[in-house]
């Protein structure tokens, strides 16, 4: 156990964090700068942009010498303001999570109060120039955190990326694999028939969840009535496709006959190919079936990287140079053996894992052909997967598909305006533009000279608030006696 002084010094360290809050919603006009609006192909030179209570009131050329009384000037000469972006695909640590860990050490981890843990995770989204997260679903208590959390961000009360909390609707895995057990009672937490399915989508939009994420082990009747159902109701989904091969299962006819809105890695995609050997005619025919049902994919290739690295190399691959401080102590602990599930022989000795590393060659190619089919693409990370950071990691997948051969600006594109196509349909938000909502980036150079320039983060505006980087960093420090105590906890319990 923790001792009782640590856990006093916990809750001082939490309630140092409310004194760092960030300013008040407020009026800023952001001077001199050009702005890449990405809705259109123009970049507009030399502007003047105003913010108001959270949205862009104009954007008009600095020689115009627009005066604003009470606003907060920002010097923007030599910058590039674009769209805030946003991850795809992730799953938000939070301390519900960390209360619902199997492991009961973990899950005893005194947290201290205002919700410090969760609060630096969400800042190292904002460092990394990430203001929009969608969340694939977690445990019970964490998915209730993220909800929660939502409307605090969305008030202002946490400075944190605007989040689209996704539910997670997962079938029992014995009725769909073989042998695995007697068959289970259907319910809607775990359904096995449609009608369970179609009242988990209900109970998922009544609870405020944004959109579905259907998992495994549904059967055909089930996952047929899931995504039916999400799309009457109008509730986005993106997930996994269904089983193949066992009685009941979907097959891929039926799968692809009853699309999701969005498939969640390209990886399940490769499940598909109809040939089990990575054929390149599979990848034309996978990628023109995808294109023309009008779903969109989220390729998650840095992921998938990730774990080829974590199989090849046995290790854990660096995050970019600065980061590893901003993970957690929690975080770093699954990542290292024997919690990271990636390093363990278990994994190496699964069927099919000496093929990880052409999976992700596959991966990458049939990605390219779905850009080349106009298959709308988001940035996804998967993460905190081991090795990939919160935030950061939007970046590291970024460059992924700028090396299969998007432009800059269609890799913008898909870490902007396409994940607000997906998670908030027929909202328009995402563009530079006026009357839209100012989530943005303010960068130090030109990411469509170069795609490594969404590095250089200068600050962003979120929920109405700029926040330079500078203060960013000052907010994480503030933070940092909480997660050397969280740190000092864990090693008192490994210690004991
Ligand atoms: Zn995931």
């Amino acid at each position: 156990m923790l001792s009782r002084i640590l856990a006093v010094l916990l809750l001082a360290a939490a309630g140092a964090v409310s004194a760092g809050k960030p300013a008040p919603e407020g009026t800023w006009l952001l001077t001199h700068v050009s702005v890449i609006p990405l809705d259109t192909d123009e970049v507009l030179q030399d502007q003047d942009v105003l913010i108001r209570q959270g949205r862009i009131a104009s954007l008009t050329p600095a020689a115009e010498k627009l005066r604003v009384r009470g606003a907060t000037v920002i010097d923007g000469r030599g910058k590039f303001l674009i769209p805030g972006l946003v991850d795809a695909h992730v799953h938000i640590a939070t301390e519900g999570a960390i209360r619902d860990s199997k492991d009961a050490r973990i899950a005893a981890l005194p947290l201290g109060e205002d919700h410090a843990y969760d609060r630096r995770v969400l800042l190292g989204f904002l460092k990394a120039g990430v203001t929009g997260a969608a969340n694939l679903g977690g445990s019970a208590r964490s998915d209730e955190d993220l909800l929660w959390l939502r409307t605090e961000i969305a008030a202002g009360r946490i400075a944190g990326p605007r989040l689209y909390v996704g539910k997670r609707i997962n079938g029992p895995r014995a009725d769909v694999v073989a042998g695995s057990g007697e068959a289970p009672p259907s319910r809607p937490e775990s359904p096995r028939t449609a009608d369970d399915g179609a009242a988990a989508v209900r109970a998922a939009q009544q609870r405020g969840y944004d959109f579905i994420k259907p998992y495994q082990y549904l059967n055909r009747e089930t996952y047929e009535a899931v995504v039916g159902e999400a799309r009457r109701l109008r509730l986005p989904s993106t997930g996994h496709l269904p089983e193949l091969g066992c009685a009941r299962c979907a097959d891929r006819e039926s799968a692809f006959a009853h699309p999701l809105d969005n498939i969640a890695h390209a990886e399940e995609l490769a499940r598909y190919a109809r040939s089990s050997d990575f054929a390149p005619r599979d990848i034309d025919a996978l990628a023109d079936e995808v294109a023309a049902r009008g779903i969109g994919v989220t390729p998650t290739l840095i992921t998938l990287k990730t774990i080829v690295h974590m199989y090849t190399q046995r290790e854990v691959p660096a995050v970019p140079p600065g980061w590893l401080a901003l993970v957690d102590p929690v975080t770093r602990r699954d990542w290292a053996p024997p919690a990271n599930r990636y390093l363990s022989e278990a994994f190496r000795a699964q069927e099919g894992a000496d093929t990880f590393s052409i999976g992700y060659d596959f991966a990458r190619l049939l990605t390219r052909q779905l850009w080349r089919r106009g298959v709308p693409l988001t940035v996804g990370t998967d993460a905190a997967l081991p090795g990939l950071a919160f935030g950061v990691s939007v970046q590291q997948e970024m460059f992924e598909l700028r090396e299969i051969g998007l432009s800059p600006r269609e890799v913008l594109r898909a870490a902007s305006l396409n994940a607000h196509r997906l998670f908030a349909p027929g909202s328009g938000e995402g563009p530079v533009r006026p009357g839209r909502r100012a989530d943005l980036v303010l960068l130090e150079a030109d990411p469509l000279a170069d795609i490594r320039n969404v590095s250089r983060v200068a600050g962003v505006f979120v929920h109405g608030r700029w926040l330079p980087a500078a203060q960013i960093d000052a907010l994480l420090a503030g933070l940092a006696p909480h997660d050397a105590l969280l740190q000092h906890a864990l090693q008192a319990d490994g210690e004991r």
